[in-house]
């Protein structure tokens, strides 16, 4: 059987080995003159490919129930198998697993290797347009002929590696829906009036997005102020939901709690009396050294309206108050994300229902599958993209006899 692959990611090329490992003769074709663009940006170059932890809730979809039939714990175990075929040593930090190398570039390296040891042929600078079906083969800009055909050519997410968001063109001309993509894993703009005096600050928090006012989720982690946004890793696993609640009107705000060992006001509340004890008679601007960051508790006493040269103890109830409510829950208000330009991933994509989630083949078009991030599905910062892109490649491959 001749089997077509559009688009040479993590997606295709495991795809394209386990279609060769059954006997087909396997084509990719490549818009750029190499592969792998993207891995070599991932885990900041040193490729953050799989998590220890799989809970099921780090991957979102519309279909959020559909997800645990393709992250099963056979195909996990699949997958790592595969990893260590190809000769990828994991080396694991806080359960997120890297090549012991280091460097994303080995495991574009192993992958290459692979495919030419198999013998699968790629056709690079070859840009897929057009594709039509007739008796039963699959046409690709009346050019090339097939049997089967994947597209795995990515989402919108980082469109210079390649993948620029074509792939949904070619899947809506077999009648596919696309639901509603939008930028995930990505900074979160503010028009937070002192967010130009926060710039720099990189500081432990727990941050929490609402909608409107109603709490949605909370993440921990470090968060990075620009002087137009919030960043760090909890804040891009909070991005998708930013996007989603932004394009249905609603009013979105992070609250952050810089001082996340403690979660409840009334405590920090006793926590700032103890301390203006302990550290004895210091004015206001002195309050929080060796607490929180110079620039942020100066911000903080500014937006609570506090003098810097008062003292804790003259504080009224009111002042108090405000103050505690500025550190626990700083509102920052959300009115959009960077862009695709600067996103890891899409929300977004080919509706799962719309696929047989055992082959990955297409409900709408026979011998047609789709894999990889064109699928509406995004994973949390942690390797769950990669994880998720390579096992519905491997799935695909496997099932292509
Ligand atoms: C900066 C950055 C860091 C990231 N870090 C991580 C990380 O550490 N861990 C993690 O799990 N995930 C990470 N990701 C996400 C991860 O890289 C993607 O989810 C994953 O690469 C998606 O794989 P894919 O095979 O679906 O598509 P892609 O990797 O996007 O590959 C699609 C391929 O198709 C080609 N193509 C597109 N259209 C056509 C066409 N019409 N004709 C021919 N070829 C075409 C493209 O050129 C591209 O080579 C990161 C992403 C970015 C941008």
């Amino acid at each position: 059987m001749k089997v077509v692959i559009v688009g040479s990611g993590p997606s295709g090329l495991a795809s394209a080995i386990y279609a060769r490992k059954n006997n087909n003769e396997v084509i990719i074709l490549e818009r750029n003159n190499d592969i792998c663009k993207k891995i070599l940006l991932t885990g900041n170059g040193k490729c953050n490919y799989f998590n220890e932890n799989q809970d099921i809730t780090h991957y979102h979809s519309s279909n959020d129930n559909l997800i645990s039939n393709i992250i099963t714990e056979k195909n996990l175990n699949d997958i790592l198998a595969f990893f260590d075929e190809l000769g990828i040593v994991p080396k694991i930090k806080n359960g997120y697993y890297y090549p012991y190398s280091n460097q994303a570039s080995s495991v574009k390296q192993v992958l290459l290797s692979k495919i030419d040891e198999l013998g699968i042929k790629v056709i690079y600078d070859y840009l897929v347009t057009d594709i039509k079906k007739e008796n039963d083969k699959f046409i690709i800009n009346n050019d090339i002929i097939c049997d089967k055909l994947i597209l795995s050519t990515g989402s919108k997410a980082y469109p210079k590696t390649g993948s620029d968001g074509n792939g949904y063109n070619l899947v809506k001309k077999f009648n596919h829906n696309i639901n509603k993509v939008m930028p995930a894993l990505v900074k979160l703009k503010s028009d937070d009036k002192y967010l130009k005096e926060l710039k720099g600050i990189r500081s432990d928090c727990k941050i929490s997005i609402y909608k409107d006012n109603e709490f949605i989720k909370s993440e921990t982690g470090e968060i990075q102020l620009t002087d137009d946004a919030i960043s760090g890793i909890c804040v891009f696993n909070l991005s998708y939901l930013a996007n989603k609640y932004i394009e249905s009107k609603n009013n979105v705000h992070i609250l952050v709690n810089f001082i996340p060992f403690i979660d409840n006001k009334d405590e920090l509340l006793k926590y700032l009396d103890d301390r203006c004890k302990k550290i004895k008679n210091k004015k206001m601007k002195e309050f929080f050294d060796g607490l929180l960051n110079y620039k942020l508790s100066n911000v903080i006493l500014k937006k609570s309206n506090i003098n810097l040269d008062s003292y804790y103890k003259d504080l009224s109830k009111k002042e108090k108050e405000t103050l505690v409510s500025n550190i626990n829950s700083y509102d920052f208000n959300i009115i959009s994300s960077y862009s695709y330009d600067n996103s890891q991933v899409c929300m977004g994509g080919v509706p799962l229902d719309e696929i047989n989630l055992l082959t990955m083949e297409s409900k709408k078009e026979k011998n047609l599958y789709i894999i990889g991030e064109l699928l509406d599905v995004n994973g949390d910062c942690g390797g769950y993209n990669l994880t998720f892109a390579f096992i519905t490649g491997m799935i695909s491959g496997i099932s292509i006899k």
